[in-house]
């Protein structure tokens, strides 16, 4: 299954990580990861900070499908923040991190 036209989408935002009216986006955000492992590195960088700012500041174009994916990257984000790691930002050097956060 390939990605319908997004941008002809009712509702459509290029900020969206998944599209309303997309089969393919459907199917992702369906599946058990909701579209998490499907993600390529840029738009897993780009759902990261999306999930903080739609909690932190409020974002107001989030789509059905997309919806599970953010919430499921914030509720990480919430847990990692307990051990030591801001929300919105990424691992990046995980073992310069871990020694920061005395390790685990
Ligand atoms: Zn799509």
């Amino acid at each position: 299954m390939t990605h319908s036209y997004h941008e002809g989408q009712p509702g459509y935002s290029p900020a969206q990580i998944l599209h309303d009216g997309c089969l393919e986006c459907a199917e992702r955000s369906a599946s058990r990861d909701c579209g998490i492992a499907g993600l390529d590195r840029q738009n897993f960088d780009r759902a990261w900070q999306r999930a903080a700012a739609w909690h932190r500041e409020g974002v107001y174009d989030v789509s059905d499908a997309e919806r599970g994916l953010l919430s499921v990257l914030w509720s990480v984000q919430l847990q990692l923040e307990r051990i030591g790691w801001p929300i919105g930002e990424l691992p990046r050097n995980p073992g310069g991190h871990t020694a920061q956060m005395g390790g685990f």
